[in-house]
């Protein structure tokens, strides 16, 4: 016999997060943008969070992977923050200024990029590689932050095709430069026109890489190009906020 359907019925559980973005609504409260392990990116309610430390403990920071309680209502976007504590703090990250700053600009990334409620395991697991990555000692954050862009958009479908053109399919040349159109996707040939954007044969590979999941693997004199393929892309596909 099915049970009758609860009215403003709602489900808790616990997931791992990173803070996206704070913003304070009414007189104590906060509503945050988190992106969780379990569910994705989500919008939540923390009643009080700035008039006592008390349920979150100072927890509400970026950098810092979380562990919190969340409770979703039937009907409505927005979900209810009930707990948050330091999973894995990342405190080294503090006193380092390019360091807070690579995080800072990965977290809007990965909220610019992520659509609600879709779980994204394989980004999950990147931007924790990333962020303790910058935690090491000797952090090139530049190379850093430019790899995980291009293994972020890999992980949530805007990857670029740089093996071979978007166009006639025809298989890029080794050893020789592609011309790549961020618009379509990718890398197109001479033949269909070629693009604007010129890459080495050697940078091609190490953006394939990238764009694989490796994240050390970018030179420093990449990582201008690099970045601003990744915010072309997702000017693109996700829109400017
Ligand atoms: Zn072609």
């Amino acid at each position: 016999m099915a049970r009758p359907r609860a009215r403003a019925a709602s489900r808790e559980f616990t997931t791992e997060a990173l803070l996206l973005r704070r913003v304070p609504t009414g007189d104590a409260d906060d509503v945050v943008a988190l992106f969780t392990e379990r569910v994705g990116r989500v919008s939540a309610f923390t009643r009080g969070s700035r008039r006592s430390q008390k349920r979150f403990g100072g927890a509400l920071e970026p950098l810092h992977t979380l562990r919190v309680h969340l409770e979703e209502h039937d009907g409505r976007e927005l979900f209810t923050l009930k707990e948050a504590t330091l999973a894995r703090p990342r405190s080294v990250l503090l006193s380092q200024l390019d360091a807070m700053q690579a995080a800072g600009e990965a977290l809007s990334w990965v909220r610019r990029a992520t659509p609600a409620r879709t779980p994204e395991p394989l980004l999950w697991q990147r931007l924790e590689l990333f962020l303790d990555g910058l935690g090491q000692e000797g952090a090139a954050t530049g190379r850093l932050l430019s790899a995980f862009g291009f293994g972020l958009l890999d992980a949530v479908g805007f990857g670029l095709l740089l093996g071979q053109c978007v166009v006639c399919g025809k298989p890029c040349p080794s050893g020789r430069r592609a011309q790549l159109d961020v618009a379509r996707g990718g890398v197109v040939c001479q033949g269909c026109g070629g693009a604007r954007i010129g890459v080495s044969a050697a940078l091609r590979q190490r953006l394939v890489a990238a764009a694989d999941g490796q994240l050390t693997v970018l030179l420093d004199e990449d990582t201008r190009l690099a970045r601003e393929l990744v915010e072309l892309s997702l000017r693109l596909h996700a829109g400017v906020e």
